[in-house]
């Protein structure tokens, strides 16, 4: 395929599903959890392309080197593309650096680097998101992350887990809670980079400094040689089962953290459960 079918055939797939799954309206202000990576940087670009009204919101969690890099991307896309930027420093947030937080976490319960951070980057999104006037958060989630996600709860013995994913979020409604959709639901972790590589994009290609040995690492390693069409079908029949896991979902109340009074499943949400268990 020549580049320029291959970015027109992308950019209709990302409209596509964006149509079909019902995700973003013109009228929505979408904030767009920017993390200076191949995929949210694409989507951020993509967005602004088709005429969305996006902010980007970057969360800077002070790991170093590869911080600032990613910080350094996403200014760059921000403003070459004209996008405001909002950047929310861990380190304000809690008084600390994302490798301090976790040790504290991990000093007390046996739980994964990505984990702990994956958390802690949800609670503070949909606050600063809710705070800002979003609609909706968009994220970079893609096919590869998604296919290994549902494999990742299925290993763990709880479909249930991924009852609020999907193309979007937010079966339950309330007004603390701010909808999460991912347009890149859909499309591979290579064709993404191989488009953002074509646009010549500003991103940090380098995966993490801190995302080792956890669970999705093994199955990333192992959906990796794949077909594609092996994790398209995940994904495919996980969609079929999703509207029952949704409906289940809908009968549990949506309650309020105790500790910091966020839209939790439980009386103590995942975030002050990590952070503030004794
Ligand atoms: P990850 O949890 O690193 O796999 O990232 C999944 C998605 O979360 C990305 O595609 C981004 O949309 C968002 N994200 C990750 N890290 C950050 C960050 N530091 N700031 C803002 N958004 C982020
Ligand atoms: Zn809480």
């Amino acid at each position: 395929m020549k580049d320029r079918d291959f970015v027109n055939d992308f950019e209709a797939k990302v409209k596509n599903t964006i149509k079909k799954y019902n995700l973003l309206d013109k009228k929505d202000k979408i904030i767009v959890a920017a993390s200076g990576g191949k995929d949210s940087t694409t989507i951020l670009y993509l967005l602004k392309k088709f005429g969305y009204d996006v902010e980007a919101l970057y969360i800077n969690l002070r790991l170093g080197k590869y911080s600032d890099d990613c910080l350094q991307a996403v200014k760059e896309l921000c403003k070459q593309e004209k996008i405001k930027l909002h950047v929310l420093d861990i380190k304000k947030q809690f008084g600390m650096r994302m490798c301090n937080i976790r040790c504290g976490v991990q000093e007390k319960i046996k739980v994964s680097n990505c984990m702990v951070c994956g958390i802690v980057k949800k609670w503070l999104l949909n606050k600063e998101a809710r705070k800002l006037k979003g609609d909706k958060i968009v994220t970079g989630h893609h096919l590869d992350d998604e296919s290994q996600t549902i494999i990742m709860n299925f290993l763990q013995g709880n479909l249930m887990l991924g009852a609020n994913s999907g193309p979007i979020t937010g079966s339950v409604k309330d007004k603390k809670f701010v909808p999460r959709a991912k347009p890149l639901y859909f499309i591979s972790e290579k064709d993404i980079k191989k488009y953002s590589f074509l646009k010549k994009l500003p991103v940090v290609y380098e995966k993490c400094p801190c995302a080792v040995s956890s669970l999705r690492i093994r199955v990333r390693e192992f959906l990796q040689e794949k077909d594609e069409k092996i994790k398209q079908n995940i994904i495919e029949n996980f969609l079929k089962i999703l509207p029952d896991l949704k409906g289940k979902l809908l009968k549990e109340k949506l309650l309020y953290c105790k500790i910091c009074q966020e839209p939790s499943r439980n009386e103590i949400c995942k975030k002050c459960e990590l952070l503030d268990s004794k």
